[in-house]
């Protein structure tokens, strides 16, 4: 499929390999998930009516450790955009430094159209079809669109039904169910630290940068909240529902309120409203998508006026936009390095549960700091090193410990 998102991360991987110089046969290797999982998930809905969905798990890499990557509920699932996003884990994780391999899991439903106890039933039958190939030191699922803490404690729940108590088979569970405190806030929090290392490098700082953020989920809302309270300037935001745009920038902490209180931005009578469309192409220091893949395309790439693309979402730019964003000068900081902060307190929990133990917010806060600053410091000797963009600099480093990890491992 041209322009598909398995192949967009292909595309991009291949600079990488170019760049280092592999040879066709580690390249395919590293291409390749090890293992995809594809299941039929019949349950019961409300109505008494048969529900008929499909579920997919891919494993694409465990090298590095356990295979390690979110669940996501969307209309939009399909197996070649979880093969892509199961991919993207592989190089995240060894880019961020977390013990782990890649995968992702998915679920075809639009679950706007699910009751709370036909969700549930769907998480349970997720679990009850996949349950053997998942576990706490075999792959370990975690929260991404659609899915929050409430589904991560049934996950953790029905699995612990299968095999006994076993908190650490999933992560992203709610701070009462054996969750880590700071893991909601932490991907937001990541791409903060990523974005203030990008201008600190520059001679910039975050107080009074105009960010555009599509998207005010998880990763969304708590990336504005985040910056907000650092200075910068939201002059945007959207949710599937629309979106709403102030130059003289928004008042987050009213923008959360409404959402607490509404679901969603609809109706947010603050600011006139924009469509997604208009907010990717607002006049911004930082362009920030925080949604779904694939927004930023060869149709709109030329119109882009930010300086930055904060790559909160997995996959939201296509190849071609990336060449053409490349060109422009607009700097591009890569998912696979901005939006890791989730797994790297997905990480934190995860060895919290193994210990029986629990870490403070600021150990926690301190030590994905740490992770962010070391990594955007190793992005930069390998862009002067290699002459490349952060992108081509991210898979450069992330492919470098794989291979050398699956090298010492050795072969069969
Ligand atoms: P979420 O479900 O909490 O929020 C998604 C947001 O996107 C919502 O505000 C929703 O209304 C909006 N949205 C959905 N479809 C849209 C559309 N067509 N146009 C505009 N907005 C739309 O999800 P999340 O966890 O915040 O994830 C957002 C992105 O970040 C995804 O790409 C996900 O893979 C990525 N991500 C999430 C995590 C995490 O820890 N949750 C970690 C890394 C990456």
């Amino acid at each position: 499929m041209s322009g598909s998102a398995y192949e967009t991360t292909n595309k991009y991987l291949q600079d990488g390999f170019d760049t280092l110089g592999l040879d066709p046969k580690t390249e395919h290797m590293l291409k390749t998930p090890a293992r995809e999982v594809r299941v039929e998930l019949v349950i019961r809905m409300d109505d008494d009516s048969v529900g008929n969905f499909i579920g997919y798990r891919v494993q694409h890499d465990n090298a590095r450790g356990p295979f390690k990557g979110g669940l996501r509920y969307a209309s939009s699932v399909n197996r070649n955009e979880v093969q892509s996003l199961a991919s993207l884990m592989t190089w995240k994780t060894a880019l961020i430094g977390v013990p782990y391999g890649g995968a992702k899991g998915g679920i075809q439903v639009d679950p706007q159209e699910l009751s709370t106890g036909e969700t549930e039933r769907l998480t349970r039958c997720f679990v009850e079809t996949t349950h053997e190939f998942i576990g706490p030191t075999t792959d370990i699922p975690a929260p991404d669109m659609n899915t929050d803490g409430q589904v991560m404690a049934w996950l953790f729940d029905e699995y612990s039904n299968f095999h006994g108590f076993e908190p650490a088979v999933v992560t992203g569970k709610p701070v009462d169910v054996h969750g880590s405190v700071g893991r909601e806030a932490a991907t937001g929090r990541g791409c903060m630290f990523a974005l203030r290392e990008v201008l600190n490098h520059e001679g910039k700082s975050i107080e009074g940068t105009e960010i555009a953020i599509q998207g005010f989920g998880n990763v969304g809302s708590w990336a504005a909240r985040l910056l907000h309270e650092k200075g910068a300037k939201i002059t945007a935001v959207s949710d599937i529902t629309g979106g709403y745009h102030d130059p003289t920038g928004l008042d987050i902490p009213s923008v959360w309120e409404h959402v607490a209180a509404e679901g969603t931005l609809e109706r947010f009578d603050d600011a006139p409203s924009i469509t997604n469309e208009e907010l990717m192409t607002l006049d911004c220091d930082v362009l920030m998508p925080a949604a779904i893949g694939g927004v930023l395309t060869e149709e709109n790439a030329d119109d882009v006026q930010a300086d930055y693309v904060l790559e909160a979402a997995n996959g939201p730019t296509t190849y071609a936009a990336n060449q053409i964003l490349e060109n422009r000068g607009i700097t591009c900081i890569p998912d696979i390095f901005a939006n890791a902060g989730g797994v790297t307190v997905s990480y934190f929990e995860w060895a919290q549960n193994i210990q029986h133990f629990s870490w403070t917010e600021s150990e926690i806060n301190e030590q994905l700091e740490e992770r962010f600053v070391d990594a955007h410091a190793a992005l930069r000797d390998t862009m002067t090193e290699y002459d490349v963009s952060m992108r081509t600099a991210a898979f450069v480093n992330a492919i470098d410990q794989v291979c050398h990890a699956t090298e010492m491992r050795g072969l069969q």
